[in-house]
Order: structure tokens, then C-alpha cells, then sequence
């Protein structure tokens, strides 16, 4: 190799290893951090990013009620700013308890949003597409559960998207430290700002969001949907 082209090889391995428009942050490995710079114009931020103590399992890179993912497995976790500042008072508060919050879907797509309401086409869970979207493709919407602070599960009354009686929200039977932490859960939410919906215990509507709400489509900030 002449020195003219192990010089070139070298300038271009060099640009090759730098992540694009680094916005300040060379050599940042957060494979998402550019998703990350396009949602803060949507006034979206990383739920990682207010707060690391919260748990994050979207459980709709795993499967959905469809039977496939919704989301590729690195899908970010978003939220509108506004709400993500509850999430962290909440969380906080959680800790004086023993339990973390986890997150099940935050930020929905429309994109998977659409996909979500075909397989499962039932209004009670999941708003008709002909209706508008769902508060989740604003990022004011939250799907959570607790957890233990080492991130050990616990029991609660369903598992995520159980379509039975146990995902009511007023659901108490069976167990009394299920009813106790999911009274808590709901308690503490409110507190915050959030509204719980009947259907569903786990999903919390953000009533006081403040500041640019506005629909992102996946499109917007680049991120890749299953096909
Ligand atoms: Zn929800």
C-alpha cells in the first residue's frame, strides 16, 4: 500500500467510526442517540435518560396481541418531557416503598399503533384508529408496573394485555398484597397527575402535560418498524 493510501484508508476508517452529527457527543456509543437528538424537537425524551432507575421491558418488541412484535428490540423508550418528570416523582416515591416502576409501552408509533388495533379490533383496549390515536403516539400515555428496586418481579392482578376481568383497573380479588401494590401504583399516579382508564390497570393517561404536544410518527425520527 503507498503512503498516499494508507493515509486515505486511515481518514476514512476514522469517519467511518464516528457517529453521525455528533451533535458535541464524539465517540457516544448509544446506538439510539441521533433517534434520541430527533425526538427532543418533538419535546420526546429517553425514559434511560430522566431517570436510569426506572425499569424498561416494552413488551411489544417481544410479541403483541397479534401474535408478532410491534417494535424491533432496540425500540427507544419515549416519553412527552412533561410526563417523564412525573414518571421520575413517582418513581422516587416508589423507592420509600421497596418497588420500581417498569415500563411496558410509552411513546406508541402511529405506525404501530394501526398494527396494534388490526389484530386486536376490540375498542375497549385499544383506540379505532377512526376514533384518532391513542394519548400513547403523544407520549402522554404510559403502560407500567412495579417491580422490587433490584428489579425482581412482582405479582400483580394480570399480566400486560390480559383482555380478561383481572386488567380492570378496579379489579381486587384474589390477594391482598396484589391489591395492596396495584393501589399503590394507582394512588401514586394520580397523585402525580395521571388518570387510570377502567380497562386496563396498568395503562395511566398523563392529565397535566405541558408543552408542544404533539403526534410522532416513527417516520419523524427515523426509527425502523417490523414489517
Ligand atoms: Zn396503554
Amino acid at each position: 500500500m503507498s503512503r498516499f493510501s494508507a493515509i486515505a484508508a486511515l481518514f476514512i476508517t476514522l469517519i467511518l467510526c464516528l457517529p453521525g452529527n455528533s451533535g458535541g457527543q464524539f465517540f457516544s456509543r448509544d446506538p439510539n442517540a441521533a433517534i434520541y437528538r430527533a425526538a427532543k424537537r418533538y419535546n420526546l425524551a429517553a425514559v434511560e435518560k430522566v431517570d436510569p432507575g426506572i425499569d424498561i421491558d416494552l413488551r411489544y418488541s417481544v410479541t403483541s396481541a397479534s401474535g408478532k412484535p410491534l417494535y424491533l428490540p432496540n425500540m427507544p423508550c419515549l416519553v412527552h418531557k412533561s410526563t417523564g418528570e412525573k414518571l421520575k416523582k413517582v418513581n422516587a416515591q416508589l423507592r420509600d416503598h421497596g418497588y420500581a416502576l417498569k415500563i411496558w409501552d410509552a411513546w406508541r408509533p402511529p405506525e404501530a399503533h394501526r398494527a396494534l388495533w388490526n389484530a386486536v379490533r376490540d375498542p375497549r383496549y385499544v383506540v379505532p384508529p377512526s376514533k384518532g390515536l391513542s394519548w400513547h403516539c403523544y407520549g402522554i400515555s404510559v403502560d407500567v408496573t412495579l417491580v422490587k428496586l433490584d428489579g425482581a418481579p412482582v405479582l400483580m392482578p394480570s399480566p400486560f394485555d390480559d383482555f380478561s376481568e383481572r386488567a380492570a383497573s378496579n379489579y381486587r380479588g384474589g390477594d391482598a398484597e396484589i391489591a395492596k401494590r396495584v393501589t399503590l401504583l394507582q394512588n401514586l399516579m394520580k397523585n402525580a397527575g395521571f388518570r387510570t382508564i377502567e380497562s386496563e390497570w396498568w395503562h395511566f393517561d398523563d392529565m397535566k402535560a405541558t408543552g408542544g404536544i404533539r403526534k410522532v410518527t416513527a417516520k419523524d425520527l427515523s426509527i425502523p418498524m417490523p414489517r
